[in-house]
């Protein structure tokens, strides 16, 4: 048994005062493999009070010091990647072949920080003024359990990199991999107070980081439903918020594109994180014309793909997290099934062989039409719709008929086409024929997809105020 009682406070690991406990449970068999002893409110505030007061020292640290605590977080991350790896397998149940490299993009979004670091001009000229860029305070990070390392160092990175102390919620589905990663922020030896970690609640931990007055920004990724409730929540004390929040990404593929490879492409992009991707491209459109080849396409792709325990070296879908999840994205099927879509792989309960997880039949669905509710909400597990349109004109319109806004894919023979689509698109981030995230550029979600910008230089403005002096220059 693995037992997370402590969290990290102004350099120390010490009991905290909460004292409600939560089972670590494997997704793969439903076992209990550990507890986590749930944070509270009071630790919540003396994990600010150590953060604020860390700021008055940390805040006025060179370019060099924090570039140089960045190299050191990065380092303390890849010493121990194993480990993060198998924890990452064991209580999330990411597939092996994604583990590794997920905790080599932690590790990375350091170093990202740290160029953005080294290139930001802090202090420039405007006419007479002097425009300087100051860390704007303590900041609250609330991170989901679906990416858990990566979306701690990625804000982690920023803050660091603009002079800001933090104080980090993350989800409490991640426990052991909280440990894990808190142990090597332990490990950099970053001055003590800076990094603050306390594991609990959102109606708890994460409720006191968005009221506290101390706290002068939340950076939050997490569900649009509780990014709403920050955001309500953080209006008095009129903190700045980062949110990144769901989606419902759009996939176009236009009648020019090698169907052969979009549609492949189509689906792992879909299925991606064992399909609990914030940026999976859910709603795929394909020509009206196309659909019987589409779908025979998509059925290949997903048979072609093994969906088993993430411990295998050969699997690609593992797990869902928790069986709560399960039950939701099986809610999803079924209603879809109701709703008139046509199943054209997967459907609802597990795979042959693989009753004793959270696993899920990857499933497509065809002739899914704007109306039926698995072409509006997040599933957040492996199904793809898909819908047709006759003109692109009409498939612009459609993908962006979403109160969503964060990621978008577009498959052409024709570049010039595919530039302009992109153009018409609300989403923040588009990626055409396969292209991947360019990880130092800004990533984050137009409409109900989010507010602010995540990563490289756009990530580290976003924890920076604006000062302006005059008169610099001028004697009495
Ligand atoms: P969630 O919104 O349920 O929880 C996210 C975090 O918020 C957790 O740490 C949770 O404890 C905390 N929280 C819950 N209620 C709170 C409150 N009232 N005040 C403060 N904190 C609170 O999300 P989840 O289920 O952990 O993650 C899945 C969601 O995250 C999906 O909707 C997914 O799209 C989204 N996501 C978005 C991105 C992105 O970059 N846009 C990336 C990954 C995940």
């Amino acid at each position: 048994m693995r037992n997370i009682d402590s969290i990290y406070i102004n350099g120390k690991f010490i009991a905290p005062s909460g004292t409600d406990l939560l089972d670590l449970v494997n997704p793969t068999t439903r076992e209990v493999f550990g507890r986590v002893t749930l944070g509270n409110e009071e630790d919540a505030k003396l994990a600010i009070t150590a953060a604020k007061a860390a700021f008055t020292s940390f805040s006025r640290t060179s370019v060099q010091e924090r570039s140089a605590m960045l190299q050191r977080l990065n380092d303390a991350i890849l010493d121990r990647i194993d480990e993060l790896a198998e924890a990452n397998i064991l209580e999330y149940g990411a597939p092996r072949m994604a583990a590794t490299g997920r905790v080599k993009l932690a590790a990375a979004n350091l170093m990202d920080s740290k160029e953005a670091l080294e290139q930001f001009e802090f202090v420039h000229m405007i006419g007479k003024a002097k425009v300087i860029a100051e860390p704007v305070g303590v900041i609250g990070i609330i991170t989901p359990w679906n990416a858990s390392y990566s979306q701690i160092t990625a804000k982690l990175g920023a803050a660091i990199a603009a002079g800001c102390t933090v104080v980090i919620k993350p989800s409490e589905l991640s426990a052991l991999q909280t440990q894990l990663l808190t142990e090597c922020f332990h490990a950099a030896d970053i001055p003590a107070g800076v990094i603050n970690v306390v594991n609990g609640l959102g109606a708890t931990v994460g409720a006191e980081l968005t009221r506290n007055r101390h706290v002068a920004m939340i950076n939050f990724t997490g569900s649009t439903r509780v990014g709403k409730e920050i955001r309500r929540a953080t209006v008095d004390s009129m903190k700045r918020v980062t949110l990144e929040l769901g989606g419902k990404s759009p996939n176009i593929v236009l009648d020019d594109a090698d169907f052969t490879k979009a549609i492949p492409a189509a689906v792992r992009s879909c299925y991606t994180n064992n399909g609990q991707a914030c940026v999976a491209g859910t709603r795929l459109f394909v020509p009206e014309h196309r659909l019987e080849e589409v779908k025979k396409l998509a059925r290949a792709a997903v048979e072609s793909m093994k969906v088993g325990l993430p411990s295998e070296a050969d699997t690609i879908l593992g797990p869902l997290v928790t069986e709560k999840q399960y039950n939701q994205v099986q809610h999803y099927i079924s209603t879809g099934i109701q709703e008139g879509a046509e199943l054209v792989i997967g459907g609802v309960g597990q795979p042959q062989g693989l009753e004793q997880g959270n696993f899920v039949k990857p499933t497509v669905f065809a002739n899914v039409t704007e109306e039926m509710t698995i072409a509006k909400e997040e599933i957040f597990g492996p199904v793809l719709s898909i819908l047709t349109y006759r003109t692109e004109e009409e498939a612009v319109e459609m993908a962006n008929n979403t109160d969503y806004g964060l990621g978008a894919y577009i498959s052409t023979a024709n570049l010039e086409k595919a530039n302009e689509l992109a153009s018409r698109i609300q989403a923040g981030v588009v990626l055409i024929n396969g292209a991947g995230f360019e990880m130092k550029a800004p990533f984050g979600g137009f409409k109900h997809s989010g507010i602010g910008r995540e990563y490289g230089i756009y990530g580290l403005e976003d924890c920076l105020e604006t000062k302006t002096i005059t008169g610099f220059d001028l004697l009495m």
